[in-house]
């Protein structure tokens, strides 16, 4: 239908797909790590909101990376992500550097 006009047209199709938004399956994370009113899991300067936010270190959060550190999220799963496979392929590579330095800082000796 043209919105501006009101006609209809009928168009040939093999098949339609139907977008109407999303809803992530991530319940099962419970408090552990932090997502928004829709379940979309908050990484990186997201999880510095009002009040102090969700991120218990000193250190800030690394792109990424969810409330509970060294555990990363990518994809549509994560809140404000793009919703394209390109984009969530990227934030997988992406999130590897992170995950490297985690591990690094892992075996790090700390002081007494
Ligand atoms: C109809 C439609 C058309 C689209 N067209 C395009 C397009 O043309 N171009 C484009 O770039 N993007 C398109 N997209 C968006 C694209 O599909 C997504 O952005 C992309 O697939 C996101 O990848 P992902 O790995 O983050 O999530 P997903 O591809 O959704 O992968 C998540 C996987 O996790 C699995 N999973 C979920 N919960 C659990 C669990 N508890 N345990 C184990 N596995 C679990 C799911 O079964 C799924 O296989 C389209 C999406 C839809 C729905």
């Amino acid at each position: 239908m043209d919105r501006q006009s009101g006609a209809l047209r009928s168009v040939p199709a093999d098949a339609l797909f139907v977008l109407i938004g999303s809803q992530p399956r991530t319940e099962w994370l419970g408090a552990s790590v932090a997502r928004d009113q829709w379940g979309f899991i908050l990484t990186g300067p997201d999880l510095l909101g009002a009040g102090g936010g969700h991120w218990p270190l000193d250190r800030p959060p690394m792109p990424l990376e969810t409330s509970l550190p060294g555990v990363f999220a990518a994809g549509d799963v994560r809140e404000g992500s793009i919703k394209r496979v390109a984009s969530a392929v990227g934030e997988g590579a992406a999130t590897i550097p992170f995950v490297h330095r985690w591990l690094e800082a892992m075996t790090v000796p700390h002081a007494a």
